[in-house]
């Protein structure tokens, strides 16, 4: 009988949902540093322009704007209006010669290039020095890519797969090297390319640990949880490969930029709700999310009635 009691008790208990945050996602190092970098200056009472968008993820961007940050393009750069601004450059880099012009246009620059990426940059320029043909795989037109090419222009370029490495130079060494968030094994698969046809390979995995040291702990979240909501701009190729991970792994999972996206639907019979992003998702976003699912899960509650027939 008392166990009948204690049944009937539990079962007229709303149905809990137990939301947990990702603790391996938010703001990678260079991001956070970048944002600190444009909020220090902002608050000692500077113009602080950005060239392009600071990072992708929209309401990021809307709550710097905010704060003053100005977002300008390279081509409004020659107005006079915006040369009374320091001009903050965001983590993937710029090309040298459109440093050298800023500069020697008068620029005030904050240099929020990762220091990640300014490592490769270096390996870029120290190996096309040495005469080097200087691969870097990733997407051509990525901006840090084009920032990496940028540091050497005649003797870089970027490869995406095996097949677009082509012919080489065989009287000249190769240098290969990876935009920091490239899926390692499309670095390894490149680079076994180049050997095989080349005698003289030197490398770098210049992937960031940052971003690649997630894919594991991903996995696993995305495992542990009924369902998971992943925060992040639709514009951030960081953000979609991350979610691809997630979705392989635990196929209710689910891509939002803001909570209000979120169908109750998707909570249906769901006990544990993981909330995780990627390396260009705020904190607070992440915290917003869980906040609107904990909320949301008092009406989805079920009273599941025990009764008892003797
Ligand atoms: S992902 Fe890595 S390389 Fe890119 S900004 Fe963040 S820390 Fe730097």
């Amino acid at each position: 009988m008392e166990s009948l009691e204690a049944a009937l008790k539990e079962a007229k208990k709303p149905r809990q949902i137990a939301v947990e945050i990702d603790e391996s996602a938010g703001f990678c190092p260079g991001v956070r540093r970048a944002i600190q970098v444009a909020e220090e200056a902002m608050r000692s009472g500077a113009r602080v322009a950005v060239l392009g968008e600071l990072i992708h993820n929209r309401r990021e961007v809307e709550r710097l704007r905010s704060l003053g940050l100005e977002v300008i393009e390279d081509e409004q750069l020659d107005r006079n209006s915006q040369r009374a601004c320091r001009l903050l450059i965001r983590t993937h880099g710029l090309p040298l010669a459109v440093r050298e012009r800023l500069e020697r246009d008068g620029f005030e620059i904050l240099d929020g290039t990762c220091p990640v990426v300014q490592r490769s940059q270096k390996l870029v320029r120290q190996f096309a020095a040495r005469g080097y043909q200087v691969l870097i795989v990733g997407k051509p037109n990525h901006a840090e890519v084009v920032a990496l090419i940028g540091q050497a222009p005649d003797a870089a370029r970027a490869v995406l797969d095996p097949e677009g490495v082509g012919e080489l130079d065989p009287s000249r060494p190769v240098f290969v090297l990876a935009q920091s968030t490239v899926d390692p094994s499309r670095f390894r698969a490149v680079l076994e390319q180049v050997r095989a046809i080349h005698p003289r390979v030197e490398f770098r995995d210049t992937t960031c640990r940052a971003v690649t040291g997630r894919y594991e702990a991903l996995r696993r979240f995305a495992s542990e949880h009924d369902v998971v909501i992943f925060v992040g701009g639709k514009n951030s190729s960081n953000t979609s490969q991350l979610f691809r991970i997630c979705q392989s792994v635990n196929p209710r999972s689910y891509w939002v930029e803001s909570p209000e996206e979120i169908s109750e639907d998707w909570l249906l019979d769901a006990e544990r709700v993981g909330v995780s992003g990627s390396a260009s998702t705020p904190y607070w976003q992440l915290e917003e999310v869980a906040r609107y699912i904990q909320i949301k899960a008092q009406p989805l509650g079920e009273y599941k009635e025990v009764t008892s027939n003797g």
